[in-house]
C-alpha cells in the first residue's frame, strides 16, 4: 500500500514538474515565507499565532473551519501586489477577506499552508467625482461608508446588501452582492465600471474606465465582478453613482396568509411599478424579529410586505397611492404609511435585523438564496412549506421578493446528525425546486464551497469545465482560492 502511495505521488510531481518549470521563482520553505511578508507589510501587520488566526478560519457559512498559515494585513496596493508575487513564488494558497460576512464559505481558507489576506486597512475613499458621478475606492471600504459619504453630496450608490454596515465593496464587487433594492436599481455588477487587480503572478492589471461607456478590450471588468478570489485579487473599484431620488415613502403591509403577500408581489410588478423595495416576511421570521428588536410588528400576521417606492415626489405620490390600492386589493388587513424618517428607520432597521433575530433561535442557522423568476413566487413558498413539512425542519421565510430572491432559513442544531442530514436534503430539494421553477441556485450569495457541488445542476458540465480552463489560465499554480466554485481544477 505503502509503495503504491509512493508511485502515486511520484507520478504526480512529474506531471507538476513541467509547469513549475516554466516559472522562475524558486520554492522557498514557509519560514521563508513568513520573513518576506514581515519585510513586505511590518510585524505589526501580520499574525501567525493559532489564536488570532482562529477568528479567520471561518465565515457566515455553515462550513468546517480551516486556521490558515498566516494573516497579512496590506496597507496599500503596492504591498498588496508584493504579497500576491511572494505567495505566487511559494506556491501558496491565499484566500482575500474583507468582513468574512459571505455566506457560501468564499473566505474559508483552502488549506492550513494558506494565508488570508485581509482588506481592512485599504480602506480609503480615493475620490468621489461629482461632475461625472462616479467614485473610486480601495477594496477594504465598508458599504455603508460609500453610501453615506456619497449621500452628503446628493448622489446614491444603491447596492445595499442587509450587511452593509460591515461587508466591504471589494467583498460585494467579488460576491456580486445584491440587497434590498435590487428591484428598481439591480445589483453591484450594475455600478462596476472599472477595476484594477493582482493576478495570480502579481501583474498589475486594469479594467474599464472612468467613462460611461468602454468598448474597449474584453471586459475583464464583469469577469472579475463575482469571481470571489479566484481570478484576482482587486485593489481599486470605480463604482457608477446615481442622483440621490427626492422623495421616498415605506409602507409596511400586513397580511393574513403568505399565500395573498406572494401574490400582491405577483400582482405590483403586473401593474407596471417597480418599488425600490419590495421585502417578505413570514409569520415565522416576523415572530423572530419582533422578540428581537421591539420594532413594534404584528406577531400576529401571516405575512408582512415592507415596501418603499422612491423618485420624484409627484410618482412617488402616484406609485404609493397605487401600491397601498393594489395590497388592499390582494387582501392585506392594513397598510401603514411612515409618517416620518425616524418611523422609514425603524422599518428597514427590523428588516435588517432578520437573519440576526433568527440566528438567536437555534444553534445553527443555514441561510440559502435560491431566486425564481418573480411570478414564480407564491409557487416557491407553497415549495418551502412543503419542504419543511416534509423534513420536519424549521424554515424562517423573509427576503427580496421583488426579486424573487427569497431567503428560506432553516433553523437547526448541527450537533444532531439525524435532523442534520433531513436539512441536508431539503437544502437540495430547495435548489431543484428553484431551478425547475426556471430560477437560479444564488441570487446574490455566490457559490463559494457552500453551492460548488450542486453548480453542475444548474450550469451543466460544458461550463464547468470552461470555468476550470479559464481558472488554470488565469492561475495555473492554483493559488486564488483554490476550492471555491469550480471545485478542484
Ligand atoms: C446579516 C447578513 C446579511 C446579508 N445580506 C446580504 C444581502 O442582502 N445581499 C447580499 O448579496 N449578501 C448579503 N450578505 C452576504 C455578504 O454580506 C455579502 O456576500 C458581502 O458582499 C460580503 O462582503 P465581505 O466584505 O464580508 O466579503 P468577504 O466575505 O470577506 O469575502 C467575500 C468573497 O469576496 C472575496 N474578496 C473579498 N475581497 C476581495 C478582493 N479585494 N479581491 C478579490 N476577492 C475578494 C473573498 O475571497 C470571498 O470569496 C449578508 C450577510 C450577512 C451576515
Amino acid at each position: 500500500m505503502i509503495i503504491m502511495l509512493m508511485r502515486v505521488l511520484k507520478a504526480t510531481k512529474t506531471l507538476v514538474l513541467p509547469i513549475l518549470k516554466t516559472h522562475s521563482h524558486e520554492r522557498i520553505p514557509m519560514k521563508g515565507l513568513i520573513d518576506q511578508l514581515i519585510k513586505i507589510v511590518g510585524k505589526d501587520n501580520l499574525l501567525t499565532q493559532r489564536e488570532d488566526m482562529v477568528t479567520y478560519s471561518y465565515d457566515a457559512a455553515v462550513l468546517d473551519p480551516v486556521v490558515p498559515h498566516a494573516v497579512v494585513m496590506p496597507e496599500n496596493s503596492e504591498q498588496l501586489g508584493q504579497i500576491v508575487k511572494v505567495c505566487s513564488t511559494h506556491r501558496v494558497a491565499m484566500t482575500v477577506r474583507g468582513s468574512g460576512t459571505n455566506l457560501s464559505g468564499g473566505t474559508i481558507p483552502s488549506n492550513t499552508s494558506g494565508v488570508v489576506v485581509l482588506t481592512g486597512k485599504l480602506n480609503k475613499i480615493l475620490e468621489i467625482n461629482e461632475a461625472d458621478m462616479y467614485a473610486v475606492v480601495q477594496p477594504g471600504v465598508v458599504t455603508a461608508t460609500l453610501a453615506a459619504a456619497v449621500e452628503k453630496k446628493g448622489l446614491f450608490y444603491p447596492p445595499d446588501p442587509g450587511s452593509q454596515a460591515v461587508s466591504t465593496l471589494g467583498g460585494n464587487v467579488a460576491e456580486n452582492a445584491g440587497g434590498l433594492r435590487g428591484l428598481k436599481y439591480g445589483v453591484t455588477k450594475d455600478y462596476v465600471m472599472g477595476l484594477s487587480f493582482f493576478d495570480s503572478m502579481g501583474e498589475h492589471v486594469k479594467s474599464g474606465s472612468r467613462t460611461v461607456k468602454c468598448a474597449t478590450g474584453y471586459n475583464l471588468t464583469g469577469l472579475m465582478v463575482g469571481s470571489e478570489g479566484t481570478l484576482g485579487v482587486i485593489d481599486e473599484i470605480i463604482l457608477k453613482l446615481i442622483p440621490l431620488p427626492k422623495a421616498r415613502k415605506s409602507m409596511v403591509a400586513v397580511y393574513k396568509t403568505i399565500k395573498q403577500a406572494s401574490e400582491t408581489v405577483a400582482a405590483i410588478i403586473a401593474d407596471r411599478i417597480v418599488p425600490a423595495t419590495l421585502e417578505l416576511l413570514d409569520n415565522f421570521t416576523i415572530r423572530a424579529v419582533e422578540s428581537y428588536s421591539k420594532a413594534g410588528l404584528p406577531v400576529d400576521a401571516g405575512a408582512l410586505l415592507l415596501i418603499e417606492v422612491d423618485g420624484h415626489p409627484g410618482q412617488v405620490e402616484e406609485d404609493g397611492r397605487r401600491v397601498e390600492e393594489i395590497c388592499r386589493e390582494t387582501g392585506a388587513q392594513s397598510v401603514k404609511v411612515a409618517t416620518d424618517d425616524a418611523e422609514r428607520d425603524r422599518i428597514w432597521a427590523a428588516r435588517r435585523s432578520a437573519l440576526s433575530a433568527l440566528a438567536k433561535l437555534k444553534p445553527t442557522l443555514v441561510l440559502e438564496d435560491a431566486t425564481v423568476p418573480r411570478s414564480k413566487i407564491p409557487a416557491m413558498v407553497k415549495s418551502l412549506q412543503e419542504i419543511s413539512k416534509k423534513y420536519d425542519i424549521s424554515i424562517g421565510t423573509f427576503g427580496h421578493a421583488g426579486d424573487g430572491n427569497l431567503h428560506p432559513t432553516i433553523l437547526t442544531d448541527k450537533r444532531n446528525k439525524a435532523e442534520w442530514h433531513r436539512v441536508e436534503q431539503a437544502i437540495e430539494e430547495i435548489f431543484d425546486r428553484a431551478l425547475e421553477l426556471g430560477g437560479t441556485l444564488s441570487g446574490e450569495h455566490g457559490t463559494g464551497l457552500a453551492k460548488a457541488p450542486f453548480l453542475e445542476k444548474e450550469t451543466g458540465r460544458s461550463a464547468i469545465l470552461f470555468s476550470r480552463r479559464l481558472r488554470k489560465a488565469m492561475d495555473p499554480y492554483n493559488i486564488l482560492n483554490p476550492g471555491k466554485i469550480t471545485g478542484v481544477i
